[in-house]
């Protein structure tokens, strides 16, 4: 392999990509396989780098595949014109096209692209007693430390805390959550009472030594508890604990626990690269990218967590920092890079239509497509919901009588038809509440 590392006077590479993840690695294997005779650069902070496997495309645009921890070894075995460098860039001279490492390498390259995620946002900076989940290091530490504990404080209700508060054995949990229901970054209060149930059962396929987690709701703003040793909790009869950290949450309780592990959202990675340049963030934190993956430095792409979508987005389209997204993103900026290199138009991927989310939560099969929450329709939509407990929940969002988007928890099979009803706009007000009429073979409807 030649030397992909180059000093200013060296010839550049065409193209570097920053960030071994999902994102990061699916744009240089796009782009290595694109350009078998040039040189294209991964640098990545970690030893490992993250690759989709068992990909499939269950339909038009949902996808569904595994994200696998490999050493960058295999990536490079594969393609012959990838050169994987361990290092973690320090900083970015855009106008040079130059990037400089950690350990004082500069790499010069003709395109970049910017894939390096987003790190947890931690409720309070620098404290020993609070965990944020991001990597295998922290998830390592994670477990490390929920081997000796008797308590633990989950904060934040998107996935990491469903899926925490779901794995979590042997170990008591606090879930603090400020939302009317769990998950409501996935769903609405009805599909969070169908899961509930999961929380207390046994799950499958491992055998359970020791389950204990305790869920207790409480109605947010019910004001401080009347008695505050009640706060201490259910463990309290068993002896006095001195715990390592207490917390308050804002309806006046508190409790004692080993640590507190913050879920609550993430912030992009961008600061390595901000001093001397003129990039544009969005609000959240994100490189503002335009519908070519461009931020607004000159030649520098970014996919992925660590960028924000500036374009208009389509009505049944969200961005939501998750893997299907970084895999779209990574390979469509892959393929705009290569455009913006040969001077070929490139027209916004097709993917971007309609948002899909294929996952699990609590052993159930989880499909989330389109504006799934009612997301930006105000009271402009109904809903449909068929619900069989402990088996299935369907929920459709209707607007002016077309499907915007649906909630498809269990083994329904309904992801493509429904997914060709929300791509296609047809008007089913003729439909009623048969749409989800379970009697009705909706296939054959609209076949
Ligand atoms: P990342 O995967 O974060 O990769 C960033 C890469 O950049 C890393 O390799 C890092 O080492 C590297 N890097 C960072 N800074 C530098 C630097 N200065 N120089 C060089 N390299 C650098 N999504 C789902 O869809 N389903 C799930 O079940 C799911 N579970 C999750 C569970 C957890 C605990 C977390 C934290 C997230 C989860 N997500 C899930 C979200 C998903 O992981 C992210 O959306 C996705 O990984 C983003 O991919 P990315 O390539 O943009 O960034």
């Amino acid at each position: 392999k030649g030397m992909a590392c180059s000093s200013p006077r060296d010839k550049p590479v065409r193209f570097a990509v920053v960030g071994g993840g999902v994102a990061g690695v699916t744009c240089a294997e796009q782009l290595a396989s694109q350009f078998p005779s040039d040189n294209v650069v991964l640098l990545t902070a970690a030893p490992l780098v993250k690759t989709v496997t068992n990909y499939k495309q269950v339909s038009k645009i949902i996808e569904d595949f595994d994200v696998e921890e490999q050493p960058s070894s295999l990536l490079e075995e594969k393609y012959p014109n990838l050169k994987v460098v361990h290092a973690a860039v320090k900083s970015l001279q855009a106008n040079d096209h130059v990037l400089l490492t950690e350990k004082g390498a500069k790499v010069s390259y003709e395109k970049l692209c910017l894939c390096n995620g987003a790190r947890p946002r931690l409720l309070i900076q620098d404290n020993p007693h609070v965990l944020g989940i991001r990597d295998t290091d922290s998830a390592q530490d994670f477990q490390k430390r929920l081997s000796k504990a008797k308590r633990v404080l989950v904060v934040g209700n998107g996935g990491i805390a469903l899926e925490l508060v779901y794995e979590v054995e042997g170990c008591e949990v606090i879930w603090a959550i400020k939302d009317k229901a769990i998950g409501n970054t996935f769903f609405d209060a009805g599909a969070a009472q169908f899961l509930i149930p999961s929380l207390g059962a046994d799950k499958p396929e491992k055998a359970i030594t020791c389950k204990r987690s305790r869920y207790t709701t409480e109605a947010p703003g019910s004001g401080p508890s009347a008695e505050p040793g009640s706060a201490l909790g259910p463990d309290w009869h068993e002896g006095i604990r001195t715990w390592l950290v207490y917390v308050q949450l804002t309806n006046g309780k508190i409790y004692g626990c080993d640590f507190i592990v913050s879920a609550t959202g993430v912030v992009p990675n961008t600061e390595p690269f901000l001093p001397g340049n003129k990039f544009e963030l969005a609000e959240d934190g994100g490189f503002l990218v335009d519908d070519h993956m461009r931020t607004s430095e000159p030649d520098v792409f970014a996919a992925g967590d660590v960028c924000s979508a500036g374009w208009e987005p389509g009505p049944l389209w969200q961005q939501m920092r998750l893997w299907t997204q970084a895999r779209q993103m990574g390979w469509y900026a892959g393929r705009c890079m290569a455009a913006d290199v040969l001077g070929e138009p490139i027209e916004l991927d097709f993917c971007f239509e309609l948002f899909t989310h294929v996952t699990k939560f609590f052993n159930y099969k989880v499909v989330l497509l389109g504006k799934y929450n009612a997301q930006g329709l105000g009271q402009n939509h109904e809903l449909l919901v068929r619900c069989s407990k402990g088996m299935e929940y369907v929920k459709v969002v209707l607007s002016g009588g077309r499907m915007m988007g649906a909630v498809l928890i269990g083994e329904t099979d309904l992801e493509e038809t429904f997914e060709n009803l929300i791509l296609n706009q047809m008007d089913l007000s003729a439909y009623g509440e048969d749409l989800l009429n379970p009697g009705i073979d909706i296939e054959d409807y609209f076949d």
